[in-house]
């Protein structure tokens, strides 16, 4: 039987490990994807960590970690439509049921039964992928392969900061991880014309810097409330993009937004129940979102122009590109403070760590 190596979490408790494992089957409805590159997401580092919420979120183990991904397909269901072999995918890791009211309204990326990649199934950080055909998507080949793989975080920054039109107007994007970042140049991309950063991490504030972000503020010395206000002629931002899943971030940017702004809530809390100012919000008057997934595949056709068209340059993001088997490393470094890292890319095959 053919193998391949896989990153494998094979107990429940800390870490993961390099396995050799059967090369999946496919059935009709799916395809058989080699990867080319898989990047590491803050959800992997929660499971390789195994805090709190891993434990109660994983249910099975072992299997095998990672969903942001792109790679060739090699086989191809009877039944598979959306791509043929040879074509170079990346894939949605939002796996809808296609039956329920959700999937059946052009809302699939909140299915009632979904099923994340790398997370309730075998994931992308392995030498292959069995995917369903409703996940594929068909990648613009001049992009390489480090950019196709971050496209899922990216159209999470896309649908948070483009679900209203933000051309003419002030953007707070709070928190700079690797999405916040990506959301600093989709806005920038797309006409805001005051982009405000916050974060506590000065290597990743200086790559805000570089994506387009005119005013950063460090929360650990400034008050981000009065700075946005004194920016904004004293009426607050237009828009709030809330990524950090900081309780104190998230109260500041109710503070921050303008009477009738809009505000998108993406950052997840540690603890469900955060004290909120709920008055404010009503008098407010505006619009708040709650930002899960990305459209399918409205938000993918943004992404791929954004990237193709060269209007959306994230290679400041993308920080590193390793191979595989140097899993542990690139877990630390995710972990590692102050952070010396944005976005790190896995290459099952090192030789591809230089493109295609
Ligand atoms: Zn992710
Ligand atoms: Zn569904």
């Amino acid at each position: 039987m053919a193998t391949m190596m896989a990153l494998r979490k094979t107990e429940r408790k800390r870490g993961a490990e390099l396995q050799e494992i059967p090369i999946p089957e496919i059935k009709s409805n799916e395809v058989l994807i080699k990867i080319e590159a898989s990047s590491l997401c803050g959800t992997d580092v929660h499971i390789y960590e195994w805090d709190s919420w891993a434990q109660s979120r994983i249910k099975n183990v072992p299997y095998t970690v990672g969903h942001e991904t792109t790679g060739t397909v090699v086989k191809a269901g009877s039944g598979v439509g959306r791509a043929k072999e040879g074509d170079i995918v990346s894939v949605e890791t939002h796996i809808p049921c296609l039956h329920c009211k959700q999937c059946m309204t052009g809302q699939m990326h909140i299915c009632h039964n979904l099923q994340i990649l790398g997370v309730d199934r075998d994931g992308a950080f392995a030498e292959y992928l069995v995917v369903p055909d409703v996940v594929l998507w068909k990648n613009d080949t001049s992009i390489s392969p480090e950019f196709l793989s971050i496209q899922e975080p990216l159209g999470n920054a896309v649908h948070a900061t483009l679900i209203e039109p933000v051309h003419g107007k002030s953007v707070v994007i709070l928190g700079d991880g690797p999405i916040g970042l990506f959301a600093v140049g989709v806005a920038r991309a797309a006409g805001a014309t005051k982009i405000f950063l916050t974060g506590m991490e000065p290597f990743r504030m200086d790559i805000g810097k570089k994506m387009g972000a005119d005013i950063l503020i460090d929360v650990t010395k400034e008050n981000a409330v009065e700075i946005v206000k004194d920016a904004t002629g004293g009426i607050g931002a237009d828009v709030v993009i809330e990524m950090s899943g900081a309780p104190r971030a998230m109260t500041d940017g109710i503070a921050m937004l303008r009477r009738g702004g809009r505000y998108c809530f993406f950052g997840i809390y540690k603890d469900n129940l955060v004290p909120t100012p709920l008055n404010d919000i009503i008098f407010n008057g505006g619009t708040f979102y709650g930002i899960n997934g990305r459209l399918m595949f409205d938000t993918w056709f943004t992404v791929s122009n954004l990237l193709s068209s060269k209007r959306l340059d994230v290679t400041p993001v993308v920080t590193h590109k390793m191979p595989l088997t140097d899993f542990a490393k690139a877990f630390e470094m995710m972990i590692e403070t102050p952070k010396k890292v944005g976005k790190i890319v896995l290459f099952p095959d090192a030789s591809m760590m230089n493109g295609r």
